[in-house]
């Protein structure tokens, strides 16, 4: 097996070890592998190891490998910070945007088209650079997203602050995430974990991780 191969079987065991422990099954959580960076032919690689979701956070590289690889039919998740013209643009090949994060990205979104699922990033730290909703600010973008044609809300998205442990930042997205529950009763997706943190999400109930280094080994310098 190649590299790629070992490292990919390594997770999925950490992930069914972690699923195990917390009493759930693997079979409910949906790992992303994240491939920002590299090139087209390691995704098509991924896809030969039987991955069919993929995140990326940069709008043109994902638009590239996604028309590249198009014939393979997989699921393209956004998950980087997104300016509001790129909306339209994006909402054409993704599957899923993980990082929905201000109104006027929620209004950039609309659209009478087939619907896009998304996620509302929140912002687990004080610093506004850091992306996503302060949580103060989160109901009232649930409910812009709620009301917006275009979009099926599925849950909320998070980073883990650098600073702190990740397990308790993610128990407070799960205590956020029943909030937007009681407004949007499907909306109950968590997506959160890493390559470092993906076992304390899975504790902390996430659905949807997404998991880059730790698969694909170190990304390329950026381009
Ligand atoms: C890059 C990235 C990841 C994956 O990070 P790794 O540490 O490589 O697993 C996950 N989520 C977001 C938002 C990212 O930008």
């Amino acid at each position: 097996m190649s590299g790629l191969g070992y490292r990919l079987a390594a997770v999925q065991a950490g992930i069914a070890d972690a699923a195990s422990d917390a009493g759930r099954e693997a079979s409910e959580i949906t790992t992303i592998v994240v491939t920002k960076f590299h090139p087209a032919s390691l995704v098509r690689e991924l896809a030969a190891h039987g991955v069919r979701d993929v995140g990326e956070n940069r709008h043109q590289e994902a638009q590239a490998k996604a028309a590249e690889l198009d014939e393979l039919g997989l699921r393209w998740h956004f998950i980087g910070q997104l300016q509001s013209k790129k909306a339209k643009q994006v909402r054409a090949y993704a599957t899923a945007i993980h990082s929905v994060d201000r109104p006027a990205l929620v209004d950039a979104l609309r659209s009478d088209e087939a619907s896009v699922d998304c996620f509302v990033q929140v912002n687990l730290t004080d610093d506004p650079g850091r992306g996503g909703v302060a949580p103060g600010e989160l109901d009232a973008l649930v409910e812009r997203v709620l009301g917006t044609p275009g979009l099926t809300l599925r849950g909320l998205m998070a980073v883990a602050p650098l600073d702190e442990p990740a397990r308790p930042a993610f128990a407070r997205v799960r205590e956020l995430s029943e909030r937007v529950v009681r407004l949007a009763p499907e909306a109950s997706a968590l997506s959160m974990g890493m390559s470092h943190d993906f076992r304390d999400a899975i504790l902390e109930g996430a659905t949807h991780l997404r998991i880059g280094s730790a698969i694909t080994g170190n990304r390329p310098a950026a381009g």
